[in-house]
């Protein structure tokens, strides 16, 4: 059953300060074991943290599940070790990279030199790219995957994560407007266990990033009441907010809502326990 490792939860930029150690300054990554199988939810600058966890004795394929493919939620690509192993297989999975010539085109285009200096190509993985459009689903022996399109410049994808009547779902990058059918994300994430969700802004200061194609945490609270979310996790954090000002929000937040947890790297969730680590 799921233990979701949360290994990068900022967005933008990684960050590294006196004043963010708590929290982490590691872009989106987030990880679950399944079947002996590795599951990595982008590969922003946290997935370093998974070549710890990768042991090529047990876990002979990865599943990368991408948002999109901004710089935050890929930049850590090439420094997950098992690209460097032959006999690890590695399927990469993208909804958003059609229109640009494919998955594979984008990341062998960015991962070339002179910005890299060994070509994605050269990568020894056994790599698979998977184009899809949203709402299309994939199947891991008992584990389903469904997708969503969410509100993002360049698009992005929701994903929702299904085992055995569990579930979390992944909603990240997204910025909730009325051009968005909200309709359909609130059954998308209906009753999941937890939600992950970008909330790099608050209601108050929202106006100023209109189109910048993220939401808030407010906007995470009204979602997970109306879908009857069983917890919240609040992700995607502006690599501005230090670990005082996420404490004072969590503080404040949980007065109300005893179900919503600001996320820090390296916690993890246990569906199992219902509860943070
Ligand atoms: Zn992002
Ligand atoms: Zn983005």
């Amino acid at each position: 059953m799921f233990k979701i490792h949360f290994l990068g939860v900022r967005g933008s930029t990684p960050c590294c300060n006196q004043n963010v150690v708590q929290y982490g300054g590691h872009t989106s990554c987030v990880f679950f074991e399944f079947d002996q199988k590795i599951f990595i939810i982008d590969a922003g600058s946290g997935i370093i943290s998974a070549n710890a966890k990768f042991n090529p004795e047990i876990h002979k394929t990865t599943h990368l599940f991408l948002s999109h493919v901004h710089l935050d939620h890929v930049m850590g690509l090439p420094f997950y070790f098992p690209f460097w192993n032959k006999e690890h297989k590695i399927n990469i999975y993208s909804g958003t990279t059609k229109e640009y010539n494919g998955i594979q085109n984008t990341l062998e285009h960015l991962f070339s030199p002179p910005v890299f200096p060994i070509p994605m190509k050269a990568f020894p993985a056994k790599k698979t790219y998977i184009d899809f459009d949203a709402k299309e689903q994939f199947q891991f022996a008992s584990l389903t995957v469904k997708t969503i399109n969410l509100n993002h410049p360049n698009g992005a994808i929701g994903y929702r994560f299904e085992s055995d009547n569990h579930s979390f779902c992944y909603i990240s990058d997204h910025e909730h407007d009325d051009s968005y059918d909200i309709d359909s994300l609130i059954e998308f994430i209906k009753d999941t266990d937890l939600l992950i969700y970008d909330s790099t802004y608050d209601d108050l200061t929202l106006h100023k990033y209109k189109g910048w194609g993220h939401s808030t945490w407010q906007e995470a609270v009204r979602l997970g009441e109306k879908a009857k979310v069983k917890h919240i996790g609040i992700f995607h954090h502006d690599p501005s907010n230090t670990d005082i000002q996420l404490d004072k929000l969590q503080e404040s937040v949980l007065q109300e809502h005893s179900n919503v947890t600001f996320l820090k790297q390296d916690s993890c969730f246990c569906i199992i326990d219902q509860e943070f680590k």
